[in-house]
């Protein structure tokens, strides 16, 4: 895999891609705060799913168990799976055991961070995205970009050049031809499907229950016409009662796409009974993958994350680089906690760096969750052999000398003003800054004014003579 800062330079030389980004996620910040405005008690709420969350996971080993019982009550089968490739193998035994050839899925990260399709696609089997958002990834052969919209990388314009290249129809960029396009295409193959497998936004420990929640209604195809239905749950995704999952809803969907609702909520309760519609077999999978690891450490609380995306959206690096940069399955905030969660930090150390720790992801998160104190933690503990270069660490020592003396640093600082408003006279600021010019690549750095705030200040003082 190419190194995190080609991935970011790479993305901040994209302007079609700072376009789409600047462009999607303002509006979802703003369908966000209208959606907050209007729900009564909101702080209350957020502050009520939190406990919920954190109790629930504080004895997840019992509510796993109690989920277990309840989830074969209604007649799923359940299977463990320790890692990802425990995971892909029960999916495809599953598959293998009843001759499947086509699935239709609906939009899970989890299949994402496990690589479910290439380990289906490689046991010889034909797989099809059915969300809008991971039918476009998956015609482009590309990779989603944000937890709950998988495209926001691309205009209107590449959706549109990329169905005509693949599917050979006119060129459109409105979105309800785009759409009518692939509903046409996906109709059939929900048809032809021997197996469906989703996600899980929640599952309900008492009632055994999967709740899915999407807004294009693929979900429920994905669920009802397929003879088997496998669900991947992470095993964080638990919330104790339908109560709480009536909280947890209103949160989510606000927070993710300012809906008061999602259009679609999904309750999935074992298989189709008597004259019930549905498949004749669910497999629930509860996939640990990195995740048992993490409970009771300095990163437990990233647990409690319901994947809304709210912290991608505000967030001032994700805004700028959007989600390829990162490298994984996670972006964001809470992907940059995640993925070395789950992946090891050695590998994934630069994640943590990519912050500028403003808060604003802890400000919006539904769940409260204290990202930039973990962010802070991830940093601290970063291995000395993967710190930052040599010559990064002697100019901070350098600056930390300077800035010990008083006298010392104001005659740096007196000194290097001049030296930079000269360069910049000559135009000579972007590109060339020493240790900077990863910086000024993408931005100019600014000629220092003529007189500091500071000298400003004493000679105010000294004028009104306070
Ligand atoms: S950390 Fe919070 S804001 Fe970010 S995706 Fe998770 S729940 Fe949403």
């Amino acid at each position: 895999m190419s190194h995190f800062s080609d991935r970011v330079d790479k993305a901040l030389a994209d302007d079609n891609l700072s376009e789409a980004l600047k462009k999607a996620t303002s509006q979802l910040v703003s369908r966000r705060s209208t959606a907050f405005s209007s729900l009564e008690d909101a702080e209350n709420l957020r502050d009520i799913a939190r406990n919920t969350k954190m109790k629930i996971l504080h004895n997840l080993e019992d509510n796993l168990l109690k989920f277990e019982k309840s989830l074969q009550k209604n007649g799923s089968h359940v299977h463990w799976a320790k890692d990802a490739e425990e995971a892909n193998n029960v999916v495809i035994e599953i598959a293998q055991k009843q001759a499947v050839k086509k699935i239709v899925k609906s939009k899970s990260m989890l299949s994402e961070e496990i690589h479910l399709n290439t380990a289906l696609i490689k046991a010889g089997m034909q797989v099809v995205e059915t969300d809008l958002g991971e039918y476009i990834v998956q015609l482009a052969g590309d990779k989603p970009s944000h937890i709950i919209a998988p495209i926001i990388h691309m205009t209107r314009e590449d959706v549109g050049n990329l169905m005509h290249d693949r599917l050979s129809v006119p060129f459109s960029d409105e979105p309800e031809v785009l759409t009518r396009i692939a509903r046409r295409k996906l109709r059939q193959e929900f048809l032809d499907a021997d197996m469906g497998i989703t996600g899980a936004n929640f599952g309900v420990v008492e009632t055994g229950s999967i709740c899915l929640v999407t807004n294009e209604g693929n979900a429920r195809m994905v669920t009802t016409l397929p003879k088997i239905h496998v669900v991947l749950i992470g095993i964080e995704k638990l919330v104790a009662t339908f109560e709480d999952l009536n909280r947890f809803l209103k949160l989510l969907a606000r927070s993710a796409t300012g809906q008061k609702l999602s259009v679609y909520t999904s309750i999935i309760q074992g298989p189709g009974k008597g004259t019930e519609t549905g498949p004749e077999e669910v497999h629930v999978v509860l996939v640990d993958n990195g995740r048992s690891g993490m409970l009771g450490g300095d990163l437990a609380e990233s647990l409690a994350c319901i994947r809304c995306g709210a912290c991608l959206n505000v967030c001032p690096i994700y805004k700028n680089i959007g989600g390829h940069a990162y490298g994984d399955t996670y972006a964001g905030p809470i992907g940059s906690i995640i993925t070395p969660g789950l992946r090891g930090l050695a590998q994934w150390h630069e994640l943590p760096a990519a912050s500028t720790l403003c808060g604003a992801c802890k400000e919006v998160c539904p769940i409260r969750i204290d990202i930039p104190k973990m962010l802070l933690k991830l940093r601290q503990v970063t291995p000395p052999k993967v710190k930052a270069s040599i010559s990064l660490r002697m100019a901070i020592k350098c600056f930390a000398v300077i800035a010990g003396i008083p006298k010392v640093y104001k005659g740096f600082t007196a000194f290097g003003s001049r030296l930079l408003r000269f360069l910049g006279s000559k135009s000579w600021l972007t590109n060339n800054i020493p240790l900077l010019d990863r910086w000024t690549k993408v931005r100019d750095f600014k000629t220092p004014a003529k007189k500091s705030f500071q000298r400003m200040w004493q000679e105010k003082i000294a004028k009104d003579g306070k």
